[in-house]
């Protein structure tokens, strides 16, 4: 089987804990079950296990500890973690008879990650199915072409899959700030707290003025994460792959305006990345296909989504 990796396979873990809220950390049954079962045993962790995943509480693994350390890795060592966690942000996705492995962007530190992180190796990673769709392959290589085009930017991005003007990006913000209020997600968050702190400031932004000018390092690290989620189909529960482009860009632009620096920008675009994979999420502000296209193009006039009809 063919295997492409998409790079920069680079990562740096700093131990902040966040992929450790509110992330479905499926069990391999059999071996792996019984071994989390005998590291909570000598741990003192009571039903560490939910169905056929590690039980969270207060929306948080039970294995981690108020100093946000995984209390598996620290009386054990990091063989001992699920895979899904070693492995962590790696992913590999099955797409036809090709196997494509790379870092997902949803780690609150990957932008400095993937540039000073450590180069990392698959080893025995786990392979994931692809979703997919009709038409799917031929979208996703015009978005990967549009990404990847040499000086492109985010601007011209959104445009170009969009087909609209410069100058329709402010509305198109202005629609998504006023949908996610009016649907309640921003005011009655069910995402786990450190995604929710990271995207407080980006429910305030109106999207007024100008907007300030991208650094290039940002600006091109915004595109490479978008081709990433698009190449590994890390797709969540957005419907098509142009739509994830589209949305994690807005996010991305919008997280840009907000923050002071690189590294405030990745935490806020890693959590819009991470909300726009939540189901009850996006599920809430923007239930059907109808909702997503009067988002991005307004053609429906004054309808407002279906969630707040
Ligand atoms: S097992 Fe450890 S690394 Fe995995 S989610 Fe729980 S605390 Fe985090």
């Amino acid at each position: 089987m063919a295997i492409s990796v998409i790079e920069p396979l680079r990562h740096r873990c700093v131990g902040c804990g966040a992929s450790c809220h509110g992330r479905t950390v499926q069990l391999e049954p059999g071996e792996e079950e019984i071994r989390i079962r005998g590291a909570a045993l000598a741990l003192g962790v009571l039903d560490p296990i939910e169905g056929r995943a590690l039980r969270q509480e207060e929306g948080r693994c039970v294995f981690l500890t108020d100093n946000r350390r995984c209390s598996i890795e620290t009386r054990f060592g990091p063989d001992a973690k699920p895979a899904s966690c070693r492995q962590f942000p790696l992913v590999a996705t099955r797409v036809g008879g090709e196997v494509r492995v790379g870092m997902d962007p949803v780690c609150s530190h990957d932008i400095v990650g993937s540039l000073q992180g450590d180069r990392v190796t698959a080893g025995s990673v786990q392979v994931r199915p692809a979703p997919g769709g009709p038409g799917w392959e031929d979208q996703e290589l015009w978005l990967s072409e549009v990404l990847c085009t040499p000086g492109q930017t985010v601007t011209g991005a959104l445009q170009e899959a969009l087909r609209v003007d410069p100058d329709a990006l402010q509305g198109i913000w202005r629609r998504m700030v006023r949908s996610l209020h009016r649907s309640g997600v921003a005011a009655d968050p069910r995402l786990p707290t450190p995604v929710m702190q990271a995207l407080a400031p980006l429910w305030g932004w109106q999207g007024e003025g100008p907007g300030r000018p991208w650094l290039p390092f940002a600006e091109s690290y915004a595109l490479q994460a978008a081709d990433r989620l698009v190449q590994l189909r890390l797709i969540g529960s957005v419907r098509t792959p142009s739509a994830l482009v589209i949305l994690s860009l807005m996010g991305a632009w919008g997280a840009w305006q907000v923050t002071d620096d690189v590294e405030g920008f990745g935490r806020t675009y890693a959590a819009w990345i991470r909300a726009l994979r939540d189901e009850g999420f996006t599920h809430r502000w923007l239930p059907t296909g109808e909702d997503v296209a009067w988002l991005l193009g307004g053609a429906s006039g004054p309808r407002v989504p279906s969630a707040v009809d």
